[in-house]
C-alpha cells in the first residue's frame, strides 16, 4: 500500500503571489509529489470540511461561528495575517478535516500525511500567525471524544513555538505537547507546552539532530502513545525567510527519518502535517515540504 496522503485543491486559497504567506506552495507540493510518483489515485484521499462541532472542541464557539460566517473582527484578522473571506474560511475547515482524516488513516495503516496542517498558533479564543484553526488540536480532541485514542503525543518541530496548541491542550492530560523551536522566533510571548526545547540561532544539522535524538526516547517513555502527530515544519531550513536554525535539506531528511523511524519501530501510528515554510522561491520550498512525504513513504 502506498503512503496515504490527504489533499484538497482548495487548500490553496489563491492569495496574490507576493503575499507574505506563500499560498502557492500547496499546488506546487502536489506537483512535486506527482513527480516523485507519490500521488497516484490509490494514495490520495480528499477531506470534507471539518464540521463546527469538531472545531468547537478546540476553539471558542463564538470564534468558530465568526470564521464560518466570514465575520472575524478586523483586529483578529490582523493577528492572523490575512482577512478571513470565503476561500480562507473553507481552506481552514478543509485543512482541519484533512488532519482528522490523516489521523484516522494513520490509525488504520500506521502512517499517513496531510498536505496542509500544523496551524499551531491558533489558540482557543482565536487564530494568529497565519493560523485560523488549530488542526492538530482539533484532531486530537476528536480522536479522544470518539475513543479512537487514549494517549496522544504531539511532536512539533516547526521552527516557531507551538503556543496555540499548548493553549488549547494545556489542561488535557491525555495529550502531551512537545515543541522544539528557535528561541528568538515568533511568538514573542510563548505559552508553555508540556515540554519545550528552545534552540539558539544557527543551530545547524548536527547539534539539532543530536538534541532531538536524545529527546525521542524520553517522550516514548512517558505513556503508551496511541498516535503521534508530527508537525514537520520546514522553516528550520537555512534558506527559510523566517527561520534561524540553519538546517540543510539533508538535515531535514535526517530529522524526518529520525522521528518517523523512532515511532514506527515501536509500531506507534504517525500522522504527519507539513507545518510552516516561507520562501520566495516557492518551488524550492515545495521540494522541502516533499521530503516529509518521501521519507514517510519508506515506512508505509
Ligand atoms: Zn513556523
Amino acid at each position: 500500500m502506498p503512503l496515504q496522503i490527504v489533499h484538497h485543491p482548495d487548500y490553496d486559497a489563491g492569495f496574490a503571489v507576493n503575499h507574505r504567506f506563500p499560498m502557492s506552495k500547496y499546488p506546487l507540493l502536489m506537483e512535486a509529489l506527482s513527480a516523485r510518483g507519490l500521488a497516484g489515485p490509490e494514495a490520495l484521499s480528499m477531506p470534507r470540511p471539518a464540521p463546527a462541532s469538531w472545531l468547537k472542541l478546540a476553539h471558542a464557539a463564538s470564534y468558530v461561528d465568526q470564521v464560518l460566517a466570514c465575520e472575524v473582527p478586523e483586529k483578529i484578522e490582523r493577528e492572523i495575517g490575512f482577512p478571513v473571506g470565503p476561500r480562507v474560511s473553507l481552506r481552514a475547515q478543509l485543512a482541519t478535516g484533512g488532519t482528522v482524516l490523516a489521523a484516522r488513516l494513520a490509525l488504520l495503516n500506521g502512517i499517513a500525511c496531510n498536505t496542509a496542517g500544523g496551524s499551531h498558533h491558533a489558540r482557543r479564543a482565536q487564530g494568529a500567525g497565519f493560523c485560523t484553526f488549530n488542526d492538530v488540536a482539533v484532531a486530537s480532541l476528536v480522536l479522544l471524544a470518539e475513543a479512537a485514542a487514549r494517549n496522544i503525543l504531539i511532536v512539533d518541530l516547526d521552527v516557531h513555538q507551538g503556543d496555540g496548541t499548548a493553549d488549547i491542550l494545556g489542561d488535557e492530560r491525555r495529550v502531551f505537547t512537545f515543541s522544539m523551536h528557535g528561541d528568538r522566533n515568533y511568538p514573542a510571548r510563548k505559552i508553555a507546552s508540556d515540554l519545550d526545547v528552545a534552540l539558539p540561532d544557527g543551530t545547524g544539522d548536527a547539534a539539532y539532530l543530536e538534541r532531538l535524538g536524545g529527546i525521542l526516547p524520553e517522550l516514548t517513555a512517558r505513556a503508551p502513545w496511541d498516535i503521534v502527530f508530527y508537525n514537520a515544519g520546514v522553516d528550520v531550513h537555512a534558506h527559510d525567510r523566517l527561520g534561524r536554525l540553519s538546517l540543510s535539506n539533508e538535515g531535514l531528511r535526517a530529522r524526518d527519518d529520525m522521528v518517523i523511524r523512532h515511532f514506527r519501530a515501536l509500531r506507534i501510528p504517525v500522522c504527519g502535517v507539513i507545518g510552516g515554510g516561507y520562501s520566495t522561491d516557492v518551488a524550492a520550498l515545495a521540494a522541502r515540504h516533499a521530503i516529509l512525504f518521501e521519507v514517510a513513504s519508506g515506512f508505509a
